[in-house]
């Protein structure tokens, strides 16, 4: 890894599921950026994450609207989003691929597969 520590936003409103994924991935180097809600997450976009985990079922703004907008704005063209999904929501799966994710995460989300996803990326 370089010697600057990527950056990994992660929008989950689910305390849990969202303790989860930040202990995982910090204890892989990473630094993270959490966000509560669809508001908060679109918010903290501007701090220029390199990868983002996206939970598509969200408070305020949905994961589908976030998707949407980061997919329209050239400065996010290469900007991988993993969609987080809902176990029994299998039809989310393609259709998250289809808008634009560039891979999805079943929840709950295990430690193995968040670090095994993302590193695919970064
Ligand atoms: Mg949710």
């Amino acid at each position: 890894m370089s010697n600057k520590r990527k950056k990994i936003l992660v929008i989950e409103d689910n305390p849990l599921n969202r303790e989860i994924v930040e202990v995982t991935l910090k204890k892989e180097g990473y630094n993270l950026v959490l966000a509560v809600d669809g508001e908060d997450g679109l918010q903290k976009l501007e701090e220029s994450p390199d990868l983002v985990l996206l939970d598509l079922s969200l408070p305020k703004i949905s994961g589908w609207d976030i998707i949407k907008k980061i997919r329209k704005d050239k400065k996010y063209k290469n900007l991988p989003v993993i969609a987080l999904t809902a176990h029994a929501m299998v039809g989310d799966r393609e259709k998250a691929i289809k808008m634009g994710c560039n891979a999805y995460l079943p929840k709950p989300c295990l430690p193995k597969n968040i670090i095994e996803k993302v590193k695919n990326f970064i």
